[in-house]
């Protein structure tokens, strides 16, 4: 990955590394106003950012995770930390996550990102709505040529806590629809584990914070292994968040952890810059960027 990321630099040159500067620029942006998050999204000013997902074997690119940006006409790239939890308080939320449905279901109808599997975040008021299966009918009606099988959506382990009867009926109904779900940030809230017998999820996905001090911390060592064995046992599907190091990488992988997500592999991308992300894959591993 080291060789990606040069050649990624060596082809894009600046413009790459503008890009990273941004990135890093983001957090010292101001607060802002609630009144222009709503117009923003109908301005298209919120965009789509994605984050590669690789087989924990580290050489095959399985999809990605869509991530919101709003790019600001003034301020740049906003990450979602500076305006989700706005929106969550003033309900702009679910029209921000419409917005991002939309959006997934157009770049899933391109070419390129055939046969990848896409994952989106769907914020607690959005996911217990009760139009939300319903409008997602509607967008695999609009877009009959993407294959939902290939679409995960991904609640909070906090989400799906706040209703397990209804977020198991929700899940159901979607996985009716041929969707799978994920339970993101899982372990973050130290919550019982009970609630998992009643979710029919397809996917955890390893808070962060368990993998930030891997390997040394053995108390993160602990929990880790405990939560791919849980994992394991239940049949679902296990994705390590941010993975930074060949390290970590390393560990999940002896853990035989199914997926790694990370700035390891990738920051979020703009399309256009994911796509280069691809191409630079096929070509350094000479083979089909497909599912495993
Ligand atoms: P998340 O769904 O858990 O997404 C993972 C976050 O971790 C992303 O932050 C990603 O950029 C960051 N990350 C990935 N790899 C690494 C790594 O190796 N190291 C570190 N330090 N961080 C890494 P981002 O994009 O800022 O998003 C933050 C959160 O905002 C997301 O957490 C998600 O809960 C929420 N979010 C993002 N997009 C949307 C959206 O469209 N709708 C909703 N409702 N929430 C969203
Ligand atoms: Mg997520
Ligand atoms: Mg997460
Ligand atoms: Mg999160």
């Amino acid at each position: 990955f080291a060789d990606i990321a040069m050649y990624l630099a060596k082809e894009s040159g600046r413009s790459n590394y503008k890009f990273f500067a941004n990135e890093t620029l983001q957090n010292k942006q101001p607060i802002l106003l609630e009144s222009e998050l709503c117009s923003a999204i109908a301005n298209g000013e919120i965009q789509v950012f994605f984050q590669p997902k690789m087989a924990s074997t580290g050489d095959c690119l399985y999809g990605m995770e869509a991530l919101c940006r709003w790019i600001h006409p003034v301020h740049g790239i906003i990450p979602p930390a500076q305006f989700i939890p706005l929106a969550e308080k003033n309900g702009d939320i679910v029209v921000l996550d419409k917005k991002m449905i939309e959006l997934v279901f157009a770049e899933m109808n391109k070419k390129a990102f055939h046969g990848l599997h896409v994952a989106v975040n769907i914020s607690t008021q959005q996911f217990y709505n009760n139009h939300f299966v319903s409008f997602i009918h509607k967008q695999m009606q609009d877009n009959p040529e993407v294959d939902v099988s290939k679409l995960e959506i991904e609640i909070t382990e906090e989400t799906a806590i706040q209703d397990v009867e209804g977020a198991a009926q929700t899940i159901t109904e979607l996985k009716e629809l041929g969707i799978r779900i994920a339970l993101d940030d899982f372990g973050k809230g130290f919550n019982s584990l009970n609630y998992l017998k009643q979710l029919p999820v397809d996917t955890l996905k390893i808070d962060r914070a368990f993998i930030a001090n891997l390997p040394e911390d053995f108390q993160d060592q602990a929990i880790v292994s405990s939560i791919v064995t849980l994992a394991k046992k239940l049949e679902l599907a296990i994705v390590a968040e941010g993975v930074e190091s060949q390290e970590q990488l390393n560990w999940v992988q002896d853990l035989k952890c199914d997926y790694a997500q990370g700035y390891m592999f990738s920051k979020p991308l703009q399309t256009s810059e994911f796509l280069t992300y691809l191409q630079a894959f096929n070509k350094e591993y000479k083979k089909e960027v497909r599912p495993v």
